[in-house]
C-alpha cells in the first residue's frame, strides 16, 4: 500500500467520523417562569447521539474574551433527563457535567434550571424587565460535540416584544434562532425584552442598536457617529465580514465595560450620560474598541484563542495584540473618525506611557507574561501585591502596538505602518483558517518592516526594558518630556484608604489603613504590612494621600520617619527610611520644525 493509499484511507476515516459527529444536533427551548426571582428554564433536545449507555452534557467554566474560570454550573438547579417522555436515570460525575442514562437511545432530553442575576457583560442577568443571556452560561453541549448545529427557541414573557442577537433567525419559524455549531451558540449574547432598537448602515453592512434600560441617548446622533468608527475600522482591513452587526448597550445607573463577539458585542453606559461630553467620548472609545475586536481576536486571533477549550483556561502569550493593540486601535479609530484632535491622541498615548511607566509590576512582568497569567493574575484576580508584581496587558500591549507603530513607520520612511501589519495577518488568519503563533506574528511584522525586530521583542514583549518614549515620539516629530525628571521627592511608599468598620469609627473617626505598599519603597522597607491602621507618622495624624503631609513633603530622600500602626489589635512603631518617588509626569507636544522624515512618520502612524 502507497503512502499516499494510506493518506487517502486516513482522511477518509476522519470524513467518516467527522460525518458521525455531525449528526448530533440540539434543539433548545428557553423560558421564563419565574424572571422576577431571576430564573430560565432550558429544555434541550439532543438527537443523533451514538448507542451508547449514556450521554455527557457539560457547561462551560468560562466565556471567551473574558479570562476567567467562572463556574457557570454553580447557578444550574433542577437537573432531569427523559428519554421518550419517560424519566431516565442522571448524575453529576464533575463540576461541571452531568450524564444521562440514555441507555442505547439516540435522542435524549435535558431539562434545567439557571439563575442568573450577575449584572456584567459577560454574565447572565434576568429579571423581570428583561433577559440578557450570555450564551455561555445558559446553555449547555453534549460532550464531543461542540460542532453540532443547534436551533433556539425563545418564549417571550409578559410584554416582551423583542429579540436582539447576533444568530440567524430560523426561517418561518417566529422567536427561534440557529447557531451552526456551538462556538458560534457561545460566542451569540441575546437580549429579550423590550428594548429600544434602531439601525444605520456603515460600510454595507446593517447595524443593530438594542438600548436597554432607557436614557438620555440622541439616536441620529449615535448613528453617524458609530457609523464613522465602523467605516475606519473597515478601511484598516479593508473588509468588513459581517452582514449583520448587533450592538447591546446595557443602561445603567453607572455602567461600563464591553464584551467583544463575532458579529456583536455587549456594552456597559451610564444611562444619562449621553449628554456629558466626556461620557460620551468614553461611550464611542468602548464602541471602538469593541468593534476592532471583530477583526482583532475574533478573527485574526492567537491560537490559543479558537477552537476554545470551555472547560479548561486557554493560554496565550498574545493578549498584549488582542487586548492592548485594541486599546491602542480604540485612539487611531476615534482620530480617524473625527472624535478626537490630534492632540487628545497624542495626550492619551502620552498617559498610557506614563501608566505603565508607573506601574511597579512593570519592571517585573513582561506583556507576554502578563498576557499568559491573565487567568490568574491582574484585573480578574487582583490583590494587594498585584501593582507590584503585574502589568496590565492592555495598557503595556497599547504602549507597545505605539512604539512598533511608528518603529515600522520610520524603518519604511512612512510607507507602512502597524495597520499593514494587522490587515496582513488578518488576510493571512482567514486564509489558513487558523490563529497565529509568536513567531508568526513577529514574522509578519518584520516583513512588513523590513527591519529584525529581536531586539525590540526582547526589550517590550519578553522583557522589561524601560519605555524609550522620547526616541519613539521624536521618530514622529513628538516632543515628550518628563516633568520629574532629576528632582528628588520623597515618598512614603504606601497608599491608603479610609477605613470604616471597627470600633474606632463607631467612635465616628476614620481609620487611615494601607491599601498597598510599594516595592523598593521606605514603607516596604520599613516593615509596613497592607492593613496596618496607621496612627501617627512623627507623631501627626495621617491623612488620605501621604506624601501630601508636610511630615513627608518637608523632609528629604534618605530622612526617617517613625510610625505608629495598629496590626492586630497591636502597635508597633516602624521606621520608614524616604526613597526617591521614581513616578513620571510626561508632557507631549508636536514639533512644529519636525523634519520631513518626522513628518512621513507621524502622517502615516495618526493616519490623517
Ligand atoms: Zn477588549
Amino acid at each position: 500500500m502507497s503512502i499516499k493509499k494510506s493518506i487517502l484511507g486516513f482522511v477518509f476515516l476522519i470524513t467518516m467520523a467527522m460525518s458521525l459527529k455531525a449528526q448530533v444536533k440540539v434543539g433548545f427551548e428557553i423560558s421564563f417562569i419565574e424572571p422576577q426571582a431571576h430564573y430560565a428554564e432550558i429544555e434541550m433536545n439532543i438527537s443523533g447521539v451514538a448507542a451508547k449507555n449514556y450521554v455527557d452534557v457539560k457547561m462551560p467554566v468560562w466565556t471567551p474574551g473574558s479570562y476567567l474560570v467562572r463556574e457557570f454550573s454553580k447557578s444550574v438547579e433542577g437537573f432531569g433527563a427523559e428519554v421518550s417522555g419517560k424519566e431516565v436515570k442522571s448524575e453529576k460525575v464533575s463540576k461541571n457535567t452531568w450524564r444521562v442514562y440514555n441507555n442505547k437511545a439516540n435522542s435524549v432530553k435535558v431539562k434545567y434550571r439557571v439563575y442568573a442575576f450577575e449584572i456584567s457583560v459577560r454574565t447572565a442577568f434576568i429579571d423581570a424587565s428583561h433577559a440578557f443571556l450570555s450564551s455561555a452560561s445558559i446553555f449547555m453541549y453534549p460532550a464531543g460535540h461542540l460542532n453540532a448545529p443547534s436551533t433556539l427557541k425563545i418564549n417571550l414573557w409578559g410584554n416582551w416584544n423583542k429579540i436582539s442577537t447576533g444568530l440567524e433567525p430560523v426561517a418561518g419559524q417566529a422567536n427561534t434562532f440557529y447557531a451552526k455549531d456551538f462556538d458560534i451558540l457561545f460566542d451569540s449574547p441575546i437580549e429579550v425584552g423590550t428594548q429600544d432598537v434602531f439601525e444605520f448602515t456603515a460600510s454595507g453592512v446593517r447595524h443593530e442598536v438594542a438600548m436597554v434600560g432607557g436614557g438620555n441617548y440622541d439616536k441620529e446622533k449615535l448613528k453617524v457617529d458609530m457609523a464613522k468608527i465602523v467605516e475606519e475600522g473597515t478601511k484598516i482591513f479593508g473588509v468588513n465580514p459581517n452582514k449583520y452587526y448587533v450592538f447591546i448597550v446595557h443602561n445603567y445607573n453607572t455602567g461600563s465595560g464591553g464584551l467583544e463577539h463575532l458579529n456583536s458585542t455587549v456594552l456597559g453606559a451610564s444611562r444619562n450620560g449621553y449628554t456629558n461630553p466626556a461620557r460620551y467620548k468614553g461611550f464611542l472609545d468602548l464602541v471602538a474598541h469593541e468593534y476592532f475586536h471583530l477583526w482583532n481576536v475574533k478573527r485574526m486571533r492567537p491560537v490559543a484563542l479558537g477552537p476554545f477549550d470551555y472547560e479548561n483556561e486557554n493560554y496565550t502569550t498574545n493578549l498584549w495584540v488582542s487586548e492592548g493593540f485594541t486599546s491602542y486601535y480604540e485612539n487611531k479609530l476615534m482620530l480617524r473618525a473625527g472624535h478626537t484632535k490630534i492632540e487628545d491622541f497624542v495626550n492619551s498615548l502620552t498617559g498610557a506611557i506614563g501608566t505603565v511607566m508607573n506601574t511597579p509590576g512593570a519592571k517585573a512582568n513582561s506583556a507576554a507574561a502578563s498576557s499568559f497569567d491573565a487567568w490568574i493574575n491582574g484585573a480578574y484576580r487582583p490583590n494587594e501585591n498585584s501593582r507590584n508584581t503585574f502589568v496590565s496587558y492592555y495598557a503595556k500591549g497599547e504602549v507597545v502596538g505605539m512604539l512598533m507603530d511608528i518603529e515600522i513607520a520610520h524603518a519604511t520612511k512612512g510607507a507602512k505602518s502597524l495597520d499593514d501589519v494587522m490587515k496582513a495577518m488578518y488576510e493571512k488568519n482567514m486564509k489558513e483558517g487558523k490563529g497565529y503563533t509568536d513567531a508568526e506574528f513577529k514574522a509578519m511584522v518584520e516583513k512588513i518592516a523590513g527591519i529584525s525586530f529581536t531586539d525590540f521583542w526582547a526589550k517590550y514583549v519578553t522583557g522589561t526594558h524601560p519605555i524609550e518614549f522620547e526616541k519613539y515620539f521624536a521618530m514622529a516629530g513628538i516632543k515628550s518630556v518628563n516633568n520629574k525628571a532629576g528632582q528628588s521627592i520623597p515618598t512614603f511608599g504606601a497608599t491608603v484608604g479610609r477605613g470604616v468598620s471597627g470600633p474606632a469609627s463607631m467612635a465616628g473617626a476614620a481609620r487611615v489603613i494601607v491599601g498597598g505598599v510599594t516595592r523598593g519603597s521606605g514603607a516596604w522597607n520599613g516593615g509596613v504590612n497592607v492593613n496596618d491602621e496607621i496612627i501617627s507618622i512623627d507623631g501627626v495624624a495621617p491623612e488620605a494621600n501621604i506624601d501630601r503631609m508636610s511630615v513627608i513633603s518637608s523632609k528629604k530622600v534618605g530622612d526617617v520617619v517613625k510610625v505608629i500602626v495598629q496590626r492586630d489589635g497591636l502597635r508597633h512603631e516602624l521606621e520608614v527610611k524616604l526613597t526617591a518617588n521614581e513616578n513620571v509626569e510626561l508632557r507631549s507636544s508636536i514639533m512644529e520644525d519636525a523634519s520631513e522624515l518626522q513628518k512621513a512618520v507621524r502622517n502615516r502612524w495618526m493616519g490623517i
